[in-house]
């Protein structure tokens, strides 16, 4: 029988793939939009296809277990040691390896209320307790955070950007926090979104790791370099972290058209810079045309928009399902406590169109 703590998580919920909805809504496959898991909407950029094509005549051998070239890219793009890099099947790999190697039955987590659903699960994976702090207008309450920790927290997760609600905390607030939150609890600043952070909004935490030993960055090559399928993602820590978190790896658990793809994304300085540009301006679009509608939609720093569609308490679900059975996919966040909004990735300027366009109509269910 499995320990009453595995019984007791509530598996993550991914939206279903496109394809089966499809089929199962009998939709016309030419024209479904899916705006529904924050993906880059351009796809791969070309330097990452001609790695992937390259690397995929060679899938007889191991991937290289260490990631030894990736590591060195990323080393040198960030000015850090490549021994403080990890890298991850993802970056939900580096947010359970974090995990793996911090927590234990006794100790415990502390995350935002309507922070990312896999710090529950990480957590809850090791036997740990999770503490959610309440959130402050839906984003992170670091004062909040500082007293919810106590001598059992080993590890603290801060999501900057935060998904689902697009919420960002700025360089003071963070540097703030770090320098009160204790030098012995590892704290791992979610930064999935970090490259669609407007100029003014930039930081670079990296570069605080020798003054916050016990920072952790993550980051993914899932959002703005087009490659979730892939699954790739990486941390920057001090070399001493990243030893642990090493320990508790699965030996080869990034693949090698992952290692390959991710180090061409990295060269692919175009790409990066059209993906940014077109979401800046298809988050501005979304975020008029709804609240043109009437919506309330957060401000967001991501490439997603939180909307709230009606006062309902389960207008998410229906207005989600409305759209859905209109051929546009978005993410219902009932899960994240957040059952009266929607959370819509931003698309291709024909996508968000659409969106705008079968909105009002599926808006009219709640009528
Ligand atoms: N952190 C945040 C805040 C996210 O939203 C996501 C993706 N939904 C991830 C981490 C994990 O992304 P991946 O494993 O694809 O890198």
């Amino acid at each position: 029988k499995a320990p009453s703590f595995v019984r007791e998580i509530a598996p993550y919920r991914a939206g279903k793939p496109a394809a089966e909805l499809v089929r199962e809504l009998g939709l016309n496959p030419e024209t479904v939009v899916k705006l529904a898991s924050n993906e880059n909407p351009l796809g791969l950029g070309e330097k990452a296809k001609v790695a992937i094509a390259q690397a995929a005549l060679d899938l007889g051998r191991y991937p290289d277990a260490n990631g030894f070239s990736l590591k060195r890219k990323l080393s040198e793009r960030h000015g850090v040691a490549a021994e403080q890099i990890t890298l991850g099947n993802g970056s939900n790999d580096i947010l359970e390896l974090a995990a793996k190697a911090f927590l234990k039955a006794g100790s415990n987590s502390v995350f935002s209320q309507y922070a990312f659903a896999v710090y529950p699960l990480a957590t809850q994976g090791c036997g740990a307790q999770a503490k959610v702090v309440p959130a402050l207008n839906y984003g992170h309450d670091l004062d909040a955070f500082l007293a919810t920790i106590d001598e059992n927290t080993r590890v603290v997760f801060v999501a900057n950007p935060n998904n689902p609600t697009g919420t960002f905390l700025t360089e003071k607030q963070l540097l703030a926090f770090l320098e009160k939150a204790p030098s012995d609890v590892l704290i791992v600043l979610d930064e999935a979104y970090n490259e669609f952070l407007e100029t003014d909004q930039q930081y670079d935490a990296t570069q605080w790791i020798t003054r916050f030993p016990n920072l952790l960055v993550s980051r993914s090559f899932s959002k703005a370099y087009g490659l979730a399928g892939l699954r790739v993602g990486y941390s920057v820590s001090s070399s001493e972290v990243a030893d642990l978190m090493n320990r508790v790896r699965q030996p080869f658990n990034v693949n090698s058209i992952a290692l390959a793809a991710a180090e061409a994304a990295l060269d692919d300085a175009a790409f990066l810079k059209k993906t940014f540009e077109l979401n800046r301006e298809g988050r501005a679009v979304l975020t008029q045309g709804l609240q043109a509608l009437g919506l309330e939609v957060l401000p967001s720093a991501g490439n997603f928009v939180l909307v709230k569609v009606g006062t309902a308490d389960n207008a998410g679900a229906l207005v989600f399902d409305a759209l859905q059975r209109r051929g546009v996919i978005v993410r219902p966040v009932g899960n994240y406590g957040l059952p009266q909004w929607l959370r819509i990735s931003v698309g291709l300027p024909a996508e968000n169109a659409r969106l705008l366009a079968e909105m009002p109509h599926a808006l009219a269910v709640l009528d």
